[in-house]
């Protein structure tokens, strides 16, 4: 990247700047947010600091966030987080006016969503610090501000987050990552049934250490390596929801092309044996609510593992709740449009992994005729002991 090679210019001329700012001095009258802990060296300040607001500032944060190694999280990403965030949302209110005398917010409301996203992930980020975490807050109400005068609905996951940072994540190797584009079109639920599970008594640190076992084994034990832990969201027996691979990243939980704009979530435990607990159910409908409202996902994109692949997953006892979950809009769809590309899918498609198609926009089974396919994963499901 060409500002590797600048970065060292920029310092210079930067470091001068932040001393006469008074960065390194906060406790007198500058308002600017100062980083209290961890301050990076000198010749690691990032490129855009001095930069003013612009969309070719936002493009030079993009780039420099994506350079970064996103398990390294420090002062200056979560800064640059926040005013890519910042930005977006100022750069947004200067157009507000002018679209929506136009009535056309769409894109605008894109935008606006998206950076109260980003502000939502930062006000509960561990590696955020105070001043960070109450400027993400104010820019999440702000974003509510904008939406709601532009007439959309506040967006919110509705759920708190455990941060990764919480439950001891160990860094995401972006290498081995592949970027999500395009938003966001399918979830699918799954649940972890491990060999040899930690037990679970309860608390926040079993749960973790619980998530750390998972992640260490798709960190070392896949062929090719993988970046993360393959899903975006688990959910313990206790109904709390950790933050599992970010949603920058594909995940790695659907076979292949079957990840493609599918957001993995999983329920800790193995519902083959056991039953989901109702908190964990509670936790599981109000993460798919708002996962879907924030990104439009129709509930008939709601799947399960099974759908896409000859597995047990998510297990006998919540296998049913998520066809119910997915079945309302599905039977509606079906009495009012009955046609689209699903229509043609045959039930034997489910049990292999790659017959979805490689487009990404739909999934194997729903609306082709849910018996048959159900019938299918539940043959698959008791003739393999598959796992996840
Ligand atoms: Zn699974």
């Amino acid at each position: 990247m060409s500002f590797c090679v600048t970065r060292p210019v920029f310092a210079l001329l930067t470091l001068p700047l932040l001393f006469a700012t008074g960065c390194k001095t906060p406790a007198k009258v500058d308002p600017a947010p100062v980083p209290t802990a961890k301050i990076s060296e000198p010749e690691t300040l990032p490129p855009w600091i001095d930069m003013p607001l612009s969309w070719e500032k936002l493009r030079t944060i993009e780039l420099w966030i994506a350079a970064q190694d996103a398990g390294q999280r420090d002062y200056w990403l979560v800064e640059g987080e926040l005013q890519l965030a910042g930005g977006r949302l100022e750069l947004s209110r200067r157009d507000l006016s002018q679209e929506k005398a136009r009535g056309n917010t769409d894109m605008l409301t894109t935008r606006i969503k998206a950076a109260r996203l980003g502000m939502e992930k930062i006000s509960q980020d561990a590696s955020a610090n105070p001043s960070q975490r109450t400027r993400a807050s104010d820019g999440i109400a702000r974003a509510d501000r904008m939406l709601s005068e532009l007439g959309k609905p506040a967006l919110t996951l509705g759920v708190p987050l455990v941060a990764r940072a919480q439950w001891g994540a160990a860094p995401a190797i972006s290498a081995n990552l592949t970027r999500n584009k395009g938003g966001w079109k399918r979830i699918t639920v799954h649940h972890s049934a491990e060999a040899d599970p930690v037990p679970l008594d309860g608390s926040l640190e079993s749960s973790s250490e619980g998530l750390r076992q998972i992640q260490r084994s798709h960190l070392k034990s896949k062929q090719p390596p993988w970046g993360d832990i393959g899903y975006h969201f688990l959910i313990d027996p206790q109904g709390r929801v950790f933050q599992g691979r970010e949603l920058a990243w594909q995940g790695a939980h659907a076979s292949g092309n079957n990840n493609i704009q599918n957001i993995g979530v999983c329920l800790l435990g193995n519902f083959e044996e056991e039953h989901p607990t109702p908190e964990a159910l509670a936790s599981l409908g109000k993460l798919l609510d708002n996962l879907r409202r924030v990104y439009s996902i129709p509930r008939r994109e709601v799947h399960t593992h099974q759908e896409f692949k000859s597995t047990a997953c998510p297990g006998k006892n919540l296998e049913p709740w998520v066809e119910r979950y997915s079945e309302n809009e599905a039977q509606k769809s079906r009495t009012s449009t009955k046609s689209g590309p699903q229509a043609s899918a045959k039930p034997s498609e489910a049990s292999s992994p790659k017959s979805n198609s490689t487009s990404g926009t739909k999934s194997p089974m729903k609306n082709s005729g849910k018996a048959s396919g159900k019938t299918a994963g539940k043959s698959a499901a008791n003739t393999k002991k598959t796992v996840n």
